[in-house]
């Protein structure tokens, strides 16, 4: 017979941790699936970021990978039970709801809580591994205030809502933002590209790809290509920020739970139930406008407090 759980929580990063932390206080002794290889590292992409500014309560900022270990350490000392496995199906037509391991475990659960957040695309760069985290980030909101971006020329690559958001974000901190785009015009919306085209310190580079990082130990610059010319150029920067959109980690739904166009789970309006009474969504795999620790952590108390009054109504 399978395991039969109260509530699963699928993720570990701030929301799927904050689930548990509160699910756990609650006593429900949640059981997370940590993942394991699936949609990046457990713990989420702080796994991947350097320090973190901008989590209240840190005056001095935190370390990504110190804060998920606080955070998991906390769901664990209040009852949670973390496994380190990917969920690789689920079946949430019929109650229990049925899970799937990639150890070929069968688990049945009363609810279930997504937050297996989104992956931010990378480009596919041998040199973009090498310098990734020193110089390298796919969040200006995370990471742009960091020192070494201080009165420093910088680019960000994309053309979407993102990458105009995030170069204008960096604008109050490097003293120049490149925002290199493949094509000859922006994707973002109206408003989003008079603000670039406009703005005295963001330089829009057309028709540009990056073929190589360039540095050693930190980030000094990026080989780019013209993708009409195929000329070759150097510029140097010491941040560069890709905006080249997330993909939401649902995969494994199979399509069960409604989605947008793009992915992203669709919770109601100020809420995390999704489209299966039972099943509820946090973090970044149903935002995909905010995007933050903080946001994420945040819809991680709401999915909890929501399941746990679900269970009760449900008279689970
Ligand atoms: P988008 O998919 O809208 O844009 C991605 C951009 O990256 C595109 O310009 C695309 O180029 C470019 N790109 C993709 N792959 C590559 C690659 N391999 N090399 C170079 N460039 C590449 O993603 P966003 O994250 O910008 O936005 C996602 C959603 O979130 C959108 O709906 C957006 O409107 C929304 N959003 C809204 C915000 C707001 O309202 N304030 C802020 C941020 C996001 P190309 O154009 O050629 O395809």
């Amino acid at each position: 017979m399978p395991q039969k759980e109260k509530v699963i929580i699928l993720g570990s990063g701030p929301a799927g941790l904050t689930a548990a932390i509160y699910t756990a206080r609650a006593n429900l002794t949640p059981l997370v699936f940590e993942g394991f290889q699936s949609g990046g590292m457990p713990g989420g992409q702080l796994m991947t970021t350097g320090v973190v500014e901008n989590f209240p309560g840190f005056s001095k900022g935190i370390d990504g990978q110190a804060l998920m270990a606080e955070m998991r350490q906390q769901a664990i000392n209040l009852g949670a039970r973390l496994i380190m496995e990917d969920i690789t199906s689920v079946l949430i037509d019929k109650r229990p709801f049925t899970l799937v391991s990639m150890s070929n475990q069968e688990f049945e659960t009363d609810s279930l809580i997504v937050a297996t957040g989104a992956t931010a695309r990378r480009l596919p760069l041998d040199s973009e591994k090498k310098l990734w985290t020193k110089g390298i980030s796919a969040c200006a909101v995370c990471d742009g205030a960091l020192p070494i971006f201080r009165d420093k020329e910088l680019a960000v690559i994309g053309g979407g809502d993102a990458a105009v958001e995030e170069a204008t974000h960096l604008t109050q901190f490097g003293s120049k933002v490149y925002l290199i785009h493949r094509r000859d015009q922006l994707r973002a919306s109206h408003i989003m590209q008079q603000r670039a085209l406009e703005h005295p310190k963001i330089e829009i580079l057309w028709n540009k790809v990056v073929e190589e990082f360039l540095g050693n130990e930190m980030l000094t610059g990026l080989r780019l290509k013209d993708t009409k010319s195929g000329e070759e150029s150097e510029l140097k920067v010491a941040g560069a920020f890709e905006a080249i959109g997330h993909t939401p980690n649902t995969s494994f739904l199979s399509g069960q739970l409604d989605t947008t166009d793009t992915g992203y789970i669709i919770t109601h309006a100020d809420s995390t139930e999704t489209s299966v009474e039972g099943v509820f969504a946090a973090g970044d795999v149903q935002d995909s406008k905010y995007r933050q620790a903080i946001s994420a952590a945040g819809s991680g108390c709401m999915a909890a407090i929501e399941c746990e009054r679900w269970l009760i109504t449900a008279g689970k």
